[in-house]
């Protein structure tokens, strides 16, 4: 299954076609907001019962974030291994968790303002929320996920590191400093979560070129570390880390350039195009 946000509406996507949720169930599903994801089995068992005839085309240039303002952002430091390699810090031995803050959250095609020369992409994997954790045991991580995504966790470098101690929660919450989307897609349409091809680029140049299997904590351990301390909620989101390739790490630096389009991609998530402007 695929759910996707269209003006502003979930629907369900197959292919070109969709599906508005609260229009085909007659109210059963609200349109927005957290009561899909509240009642994810519900909403999983009702599509498997659509007739092929009620989908219809639909534009990309409409889709918007598969959570418009979740309630938690989680994100992840270190979490690949060539990514500690290329910031020569030592792999992390338990996660490092930081926040973007929600209202940095935008759609998969949003045109995205860059607040100054200094801003650095990292794509990664996303998983969104589909049930309550509280203290989630490692076994059973995955029950509480309604399916993953693409993100791109933009970064203001300059403010991100300023001061004596860095302080990720600002430098990457700017407005349209977290494109997600354009699905959340469901575990049985991923074969391997541990196995999916991730990368970024600008027009022919790859910027970022990694595979989930370099993931050092992977989704189940982050949702039982996290939800060790903080309870997860549905629709929340936790982008967990990115592969190496980010412009902070080379030298000379690079950063994002305007008038160009970044796009970000997993295998079989489907891809963010986000003008730069
Ligand atoms: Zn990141």
């Amino acid at each position: 299954m695929r759910i996707s946000s269209i003006d502003n509406r979930y629907h369900v996507i197959a292919g070109d076609t969709a599906v508005d949720i609260a229009e085909a169930s007659n109210g059963r599903f609200a349109p927005e907001g957290f009561d899909i994801y509240e009642r994810w089995t519900e909403l999983a068992d009702w599509v498997s019962t659509l007739p092929a005839d009620v989908y219809h085309p639909f534009g990309p240039a409409r889709v918007g974030a598969p959570v418009a303002m979740p309630r938690q952002v989680f994100a992840i430091g270190l979490n690949y291994r060539d990514h500690a390699a290329e910031s020569n810090l030592p792999e992390p031995d338990a996660p490092l968790v930081f926040t973007k803050f929600p209202t940095c959250i935008t759609g998969p095609n949003a045109a995205v303002t860059l607040p100054s020369g200094n801003v650095d992409w990292e794509v990664e994997l996303v998983a969104v929320i589909g049930k309550r954790a509280d203290r989630a045991a490692e076994d059973h991580g995955w029950d509480y996920v309604a399916g993953l995504t693409v993100g791109q966790d933009l970064s203001e470098r300059k403010v991100q590191l300023a001061g004596p101690a860095p302080q990720f929660g600002l430098g990457k919450s700017f407005p349209g400093f977290g494109p997600i989307g354009p699905a959340v897609v469901t575990l049985d349409e991923i074969p391997d979560p541990g196995n999916l091809a991730i990368g970024c680029s600008l027009g022919d140049e790859v910027l970022q070129k990694g595979n989930t299997s370099d993931l050092i904590f992977a989704v189940p351990e982050l949702i039982a570390r996290i939800s060790a301390i903080c309870p997860l909620l549905p629709g929340d989101v936790i982008f967990t880390g990115t592969p190496a390739g980010v412009g902070a790490a080379r030298t000379p630096q690079r950063f994002l350039p305007r008038d160009a389009t970044l796009v970000s991609y997993v295998e079989g998530l489907g891809e963010l195009r986000n003008p730069l402007v």
